[in-house]
């Protein structure tokens, strides 16, 4: 018989796949003696079956149960469905990794119209026991019955108001009968049947609802989401109930070991008295900070603080840890590896090494790339004098600009438009996910800091705000008002995440900066990392921004932008409109001087770090006006202005823009063929190359360019380009008398080239695999086709098991790049090798080009330290230095 069912005294923290994350952590905390209510754990294996079985309990798993329940009712002395002593419990669910708030969690079951009697009795507070049972009813048929919570807060409310109560702890314990009455008519007009009394029955309902729960929309997108696998199952916990909203000497709360915001060492949290389960997070009412609770009840903040470090210590990370206070007694309901910001995360981890807990390689490993680039974004300007329009919580940092939305459906059709937006509702809920992940940001008039939009934008480093009270929001009229000020649907507003703060209108922002804990991960990251890590740039200004970031060169420099300046667009056309070799070279005598200014700028700031120029490649219609706009002007000219000069130009470059037009541009006459063709303007770059070379030099910084030649397919072409660079370079040696020492290499970035890049490694002293273009090419897609019409449909429907374009796909274009390694090796041992597609600053791409052997990553300049984590854990995961550890999530 196979097992399915464990006490919380059978299992450990590191049954995560078996037990769930919230089950095994429940386990470890039982076994480290923490005061955890008792209960037991139906297996993720469980779900697997009910699931196999077509959404059945199956019997044997039923009998399991039993005997669990029995063991359960003999420990606390109670039984389910007992009228003089019942049992309560919750039934929760806990997947492998943890998924707050996705999926489903009933409290108080057992209860009915006899044993809610008993309970009244046993606690003498009729009060707490009607208003548990009420919970339980509404609960129970959100999640297991499917009734809209809506219909119950509805009633309550009316019950509340018609009685003159403001909240809900001034209701009575008749108050809570009339609304129990209520709500079971509730039931049977919605769910078409009574609610069930028999507290066997509600548990094997809830049992299965929750193992539903895994499958429910908005768990199937936080899984998308997050990448977690649909097969893992969903554990479920029964544990007995503890009752936080027994009166005022109970209450709930949650708390974070560390600031999960700023990653501060300082308890963070925030609780209520009297209160149960979610209302801490649901925000229906604000909730106090932790520290008050140490005046309010001494005793039981010292014991917490103390579990909190203990737990800590423990699990060797910052953890997000449940309590609920039961007439003074503490409980621990759920501890787990707790959510934070990127700059939490850096913080806690540089901290947490500091004191020696863990290790720098365990550090480096605790920080996930992916996360940095929130870091990295810009936020408001500090000579921005702040008017602020109203403050909330700063439930997470960012700042953000956007058009004000109320609804979610509205932030993700609108977000389609490309229009950046900013989510402002009184309270979200996981059924608001969509919303937040296609706003910019999130605004919430109620609820704490560890409420669901808190936590949501957190996660996805989104900023946030909650509990701004000051804003009226009304939804119906798609508007919010603070005082006399109203903001409708649409109006711009500019968050502070970082603050809590709320403005009118865009504001002014600034440049990220690396905070001292990061630099200093940073430097332990370069210790370990065997992988360069460059940047792409095309001006002086990124250049900077690389070598403050830590690159160690520019492995892209494209030329083609320097063209697209305003005041070089003209001679650019001018080069591409001349009919004569002779024309086309006066034309290109004007742009080699511009060439050369934008070279030298960036060997000054790279002060003899390496820089990979690439030769021009887009095809030449693209600096050319758009050829439909360019026949409207000539026929409105042909009307207004016949026979002028104006006309005649336009009529030329009109032909000149057919003569160009490609039938298929991204195949078309792009890259080294342009330089086939037109010779003249590669020795135009290569010379002003030439002439920055000597110009720095000669101010004794030193330069290392590597000239590259885009697009080869066939080493003939880079034989040819090679030779002109080298004929160009003689060229000005001979005229200025220096000796000029540089690279020739290429980019790979068609197939047919890594497919011979034996051969094209004897032309080549280093090779770029340009990898959005191999992506390209050896797919067959045209990237904006292929995103803006059926890629999204592929990953979607699993096809594809991610967009190329973002991840290296390993097995196709990944063993294009490995054979050109390996083949270009085998000619050269030495040849450098680099990426410099898009794929250098995502982080699985950047382990696979360690694993290939790359010499270094060319990416962005703001993902330069991304890459450079990124590329210190892929030596740390390669090593299998480290073991991580087996309890973290
Ligand atoms: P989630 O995974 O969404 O956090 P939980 O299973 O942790 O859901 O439960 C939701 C809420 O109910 C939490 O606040 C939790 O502390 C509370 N809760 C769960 N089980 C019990 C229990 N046995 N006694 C008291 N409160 C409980
Ligand atoms: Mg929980
Ligand atoms: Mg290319």
């Amino acid at each position: 018989m196979n097992k399915f069912v464990y006490m919380f005294d059978e299992g450990n923290g590191n049954q995560k796949e078996l037990l769930g994350g919230k089950g095994a952590n429940l386990a470890e905390m039982t076994r480290i003696g923490l005061p955890v209510p008792y209960g037991f754990t139906i297996s993720t294996e469980a779900c697997n079956a009910y699931y196999d079985t077509g959404k059945a309990i199956p019997a044997e798993i039923e009998t399991q149960v039993l005997k669990a329940l029995k063991n359960l009712e003999q420990k606390t002395g109670k039984r389910l469905g007992d009228s003089s002593n019942p049992l309560l419990v919750s039934v929760r669910s806990g997947a492998v990794h943890s998924m707050p708030g996705m999926m489903d969690t009933i409290l108080n079951l057992g209860m009915n119209d006899e044993t809610v009697v008993g309970m009244a009795e046993l606690t003498n507070n009729a009060r707490f026991a009607y208003d548990s049972y009420r919970r339980f009813i509404q609960m129970f048929s959100d999640v297991v019955l499917k009734v809209d919570s809506f219909y119950f807060e509805q009633l309550l409310e009316e019950v509340r108001d018609e009685k003159g109560y403001r909240s809900d702890p001034e209701m009575s314990a008749e108050d809570w009968q009339e609304v129990i009455q209520g709500y079971k008519k509730i039931v049977q007009k919605h769910a078409r049947r009574v609610f069930p009394e028999n507290p066997l029955e509600q548990l094997y309902l809830s049992i299965s609802a929750v193992f539903d729960s895994w499958n429910n929309q908005r768990a199937v997108v936080y899984r998308r989401l997050q990448k977690i696998p649909g097969h893992l199952g969903t554990a479920v916990n029964i544990q007995s109930m503890v009752f936080g909203n027994m009166g005022n000497d109970s209450g709930t709360g949650v708390a974070f070991t560390r600031n999960p915001s700023t990653g501060e060492a300082k308890l963070y949290g925030e609780y209520l008295i009297n209160a149960q389960g979610e209302d801490v997070v649901a925000g229906i009412r604000t909730p106090q900070p932790i520290v008050t609770l140490q005046n309010e009840m001494p005793e039981v903040y010292q014991q917490f603080v103390e579990t909190c470090n203990l737990l800590e210590q423990h699990y060797q990370d910052m953890q997000d840890i449940e309590f609920t206070v039961e007439s003074g007694k503490l409980f621990i309901l759920q501890t787990r590896t707790g959510k934070r910001t990127a700059q939490a995360a850096i913080r806690i981890a540089v901290e947490l090494m500091k004191d020696n807990i863990i290790s720098k390689e365990e550090a480096i490993l605790r920080v996930d790339p992916d996360q940095l680039n929130q870091l990295l974004h810009r936020r408001i300007d500090d000579s921005f004098k702040r008017t602020a329009l109203a403050k909330g919580l700063p439930a997470s940092p960012g700042a953000a600009t956007g058009k004000v939305v109320f609804d979610a459906d509205d932030a993700e059709r609108i977000a389609k438009e490309e229009q950046k937006v900013i989510l402002v509702r009184p309270e979200t809920t996981p059924d608001d996910i969509h919303g937040i992940v296609a706003a910019e940001a999130t605004v919430t008039s109620r609820g704490g800091m560890t409420s669901h939009a808190a936590v949501v934008a957190r996660g996805m480093g989104k900023a946030c705000i909650c509990g701004c009270e000051a804003l009226n929001i009304d939804i119906a009229l798609k508007q919010f008002k603070v005082g006399d000020t109203v903001v409708k649907e649409g109006d711009i507003i500019t968050i502070d995440g970082s603050t809590g703060e709320i403005f009118l209108g865009e504001t002014p922002m600034i440049e990220p900066q690396l905070s001292d804990e990061f630099q200093l991960l940073l430097t332990w990251a370069d210790d370990i990392r065997k992988l360069g890590v460059r940047a792409n740039a095309d001006n002086p200004e990124d250049a900077k921004k690389a070598i403050e970031f830590g690159a160690s060169g520019i492995g892209l420099c494209r030329t083609e932008h320097m063209f697209m300046d305003a005041t070089r667009i003209p001679i650019v056309q001018e080069m591409i409109l001349a009919d004569t070799f002779e024309d086309r070279e006066t034309a290109l005598s004007k742009l080699l001087p511009m060439q050369q200014e934008d070279f030298e700028g960036i060997f000054e700031v790279m002060q003899g770090h390496p820089v990979t120029i690439r030769l021009l490649d887009p095809p030449l219609h693209e600096f050319l006006p758009d050829k439909d706009e360019l026949l409207v002007e000539v026929t409105k000219l042909q009307l207004t202005e016949p026979n002028s000069k104006k006309l005649l130009d336009k009529e030329q470059l009109l032909r000149k823009v057919r003569q160009l037009h490609e039938f298929n541009p991204m195949l078309g006459h792009r890259g080294c063929r342009l330089g086939m063709s037109y010779p003249e303007i590669y020795v135009m770059q290569a010379k002003a190359i030439f002439y920055a070379i000597a110009k720095v030099t000669a101010k004794g910084i030193d330069v290392k360019p590597e000239i590259m030649i885009p697009l080869v397919g066939h080493v003939n072409e880079l034989k040819q380009m090679r030779q002109l660079v080298i004929h160009a370079g003689e060229q000005v040696k001979e005229e200025i008398g220096i000796k000029l020492d540089y690279l020739i290499g290429t980019m790979i970035e068609v197939p047919r080239a890594a497919l011979t890049a034996d051969e094209i490694a004897e032309e080549a002293d280093f090779f770029s695999f340009g990898t959005n273009d191999l992506t390209q090419t050896t797919f067959g897609y045209s990237r904006d086709d292929a995103e803006g019409k059926f890629l999204q449909a592929y990953i979607e429907n699993k096809v594809l098991p991610e967009n190329p374009f973002a991840s290296l796909d390993q097995q196709g274009v990944g063993k294009l790049v490995q054979t050109g390694v390996q083949l270009g090796r085998a000619t050269k041992p030495n040849l450098k090798t680099g990426i410099c597609g898009e794929h250098g600053g995502e982080k699985n791409s950047i382990q696979f080009c360690h694993n290939v052997g790359l010499d270094y990553v060319s990416c962005s300049p703001y993902r330069v330290p991304l890459a450079r984590l990124a590329a210190a854990q892929a030596t740390l995961e390669n090593e299998q230095k480290q073991p991580i550890n087996v309890l973290q999530t």
